[in-house]
């Protein structure tokens, strides 16, 4: 949930940018989602004193390098639980995952799974480029069977994942898909998935002019059965939300209908808010546990600053 501005600065997307050298390949849709989170952000008004975006290996790692917020650069697949301990330490954090297909759906499927089905207030960005791009190419989960990059020596055996599939079937409360290349609607659908109260995935299309020679730029301009290959969920009149949590016939429903729509047959790819549902936090929960939560995070209470000498001599 975003925390709003304390005084009276303005932040602009260029207060969100660390002045260091970037080095992703021309042309490379990381640009675009670094610059849609950036977008996001100023949008909301979160200081960057009260952001911190972690990531794990990947291109798509360096993300935090080139934020001007906190960062942490965790291992490969770990993404979840670096943000599980950051939220958990101070819950008044704006706490951003970041990280690849690759390291997000395969490396990290463990805790991909269970840190959606925590339904902690985060939200974790994926920069889907259907490769393991930082170590050349190789195929990623969500290579399509059948297809081969220039990068691959032979065609993909396996049925790819789908993430919007697997982000409800592990329970996130808002599951998205943007295009790295329209980077205006993609801030708009991070500032979203920030601002909701709970897990939120937003599985991003990202161009690897590098190492995926077909999902480019010209693939996702394509016309099918001459209409556009892309286009937005908020131009139809589907609506993802679940208006009420407490009815499970409507929550079957919203799931069915983000379920179809994700496998939308004839090549159309939609973009937006598949589903979301507004419930009780991880956070919520342990505020009733701990009382102090409710008054300040974890990290400036006593009980995490007591002196644990006598725990350590009885181990000794
Ligand atoms: Fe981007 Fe691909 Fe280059 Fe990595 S290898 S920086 S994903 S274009």
């Amino acid at each position: 949930m975003a925390t709003a501005a304390t005084d009276l600065k303005v932040f602009k997307p260029t207060d969100y940018k660390a002045e260091i050298h970037n080095d992703w390949c021309p042309g490379c849709g990381d640009f675009g989602i670094l610059g849609a989170l950036q977008m996001a952000l100023a949008k909301l008004q979160i200081p960057p004193h009260r952001v911190a975006v972690i990531s794990g290996i990947g291109c798509s790692g360096k993300t935090p390098h080139y934020m001007h917020t906190y960062a942490f650069h965790t291992l490969h697949g770990r993404v979840m639980p670096s943000v599980t301990a950051m939220k958990l330490a101070n819950h008044e954090l704006t706490v951003i995952g970041v990280g690849g297909d690759g390291d997000a759906y395969g490396i990290g499927a463990g805790h991909f799974v269970n840190g959606g089905r925590r339904n902690l207030d985060i939200t974790y960005i994926v920069f889907n480029n259907d490769v393991y791009a930082l170590t050349k190419g190789q195929a990623s989960p969500t290579i399509q069977k059948g297809m081969k990059t220039k990068s691959m020596p032979e065609e993909s055996i396996m049925e790819a994942i789908n993430p919007i599939l697997l982000g409800l079937a592990c329970g996130y409360t808002f599951v998205a898909r943007g295009y790295a290349l329209d980077t205006k609607y993609l801030a708009d659908l991070i500032a979203r998935a920030i601002q909701h109260r709970g897990s939120a995935l937003v599985d991003v299309l990202q161009t690897c002019p590098t190492y995926n020679d077909l999902h480019t730029k010209g693939y996702y301009a394509e016309t099918v059965n001459g209409q556009p290959r892309l286009y937005k969920l908020d131009d139809t009149d589907y609506d993802p939300v679940v208006h009420n949590p407490d009815d499970p016939v409507e929550v079957a429903q919203k799931k069915a209908q983000a379920l179809l729509k994700s496998q939308e047959a004839g090549g159309r790819i939609a973009l937006g808010v598949y589903y979301q549902m507004e419930v009780p936090t991880y956070e919520d929960y342990l505020k009733k546990k701990i009382p102090g939560l409710r008054e300040k995070p974890l990290a400036e209470l006593d009980l995490y600053h007591r002196d644990i000498t006598p725990n350590l001599q009885e181990l000794m």
